[in-house]
């Protein structure tokens, strides 16, 4: 099982490397800057070195990158669409220096557009993000750009599987796939109570997107019910998803080597490791 958590980089990108070793992962989530401010410029030289080699000496796999929580491809502002889709570009080839598999961004919201405006424009930020990055050599080619699922509060894009699949059809041959956030899937109305509910689940991730596509796994559970639209995020196993419907869904067999990145509260020193435990649990009961 690949299991990892969302790491913090205080005190920079590698510290989240070492965070990720104590608390036993064999992959990793982190952002590659401050996600509050449009104010970045790139990883300092030195610390891109210690990241690769720790990265190497941990035997870490699949690095993940998150974009910065500002961006917004979906967005009809010209202005605010611009801007996203300079930084979106700049994080790809910033994960491309670190060394990073995947970098996941959400869709965005539409606002007053329409959602198939919305989708549009996420298509056409990623087409312009590959256009920037240098051809097939650069070091941002071979980093795959994964989609993640929201919970569809508002005007977000991609609170359906559907618009998922439309995006990524539209951006095919650009290596984009999925990321699955679990907590968002409930919240949009996705349930996995049980294992039934988990196989419905799969087969439509399956028929919309296509499965070969899904290449992480947010685990969260849910503070908000099902089809609340609520992006909460709770503890595993204490949320409304809850044990079984957790476990449930990472054991089942079409989907159960797919890398898990846990996005969970972070308030004491223990929440990490107790919700790594509980995951671990899950797949020896599953
Ligand atoms: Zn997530
Ligand atoms: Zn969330």
């Amino acid at each position: 099982m690949r299991l990892g958590v969302h790491a913090s980089i205080a005190g920079g990108v590698s510290r989240a490397v070492s965070r990720a070793v104590r608390l036993g992962c064999n992959c990793v989530q982190l952002f590659c800057h401050s996600p509050r401010t449009w104010d970045v410029g790139p990883v300092e030289e030195r610390e891109v070195e210690v990241f690769r080699a720790e990265r190497k000496n941990a035997g870490l796999w699949p690095v993940v990158v998150h974009t910065s929580y500002l961006i917004n491809l979906s967005s009809p502002d010209n202005d605010l669409y611009r801007r996203s889709v300079e930084l979106f570009s700049m994080e790809l080839e910033t994960a491309g220096v670190l060394g990073a598999d995947y970098l996941v961004v959400h869709p965005g919201s539409f606002l007053h557009g329409t959602i198939d405006s919305g989708i549009e424009r996420v298509v056409d930020a990623i087409k312009a993000a590959r256009r920037r990055q240098g051809g097939r050599r650069g070091r941002s080619a071979a980093v795959e750009i994964l989609i993640e699922n929201t919970a569809g509060g508002g005007s977000q894009t991609g609170g359906s599987l559907e618009d998922i699949g439309r995006i990524i059809k539209g951006a095919a041959g650009l290596k984009v796939g999925l990321c699955f956030d679990t907590c968002h899937g409930f919240a949009s109305g996705y349930s996995m109570d049980n294992t039934c509910e988990a196989d419905l689940l799969v087969r439509r991730m399956d028929k919309e997107i296509g499965l070969e596509r899904l290449r992480l796994i947010h685990l969260n559970d849910s503070k908000g019910t099902l089809g609340s639209r609520l992006d909460r995020h709770a503890h595993i196993g204490m949320g409304r998803i809850g044990t079984e419907g957790l476990r449930a869904f990472i054991n089942h067999p079409k989907i159960k080597d797919i890398p898990l990145i846990l996005e969970t509260p972070k308030k004491s020193e223990r929440d990490d490791p107790e919700n790594l435990e509980r995951v671990r649990e899950m797949r020896r009961n599953g």
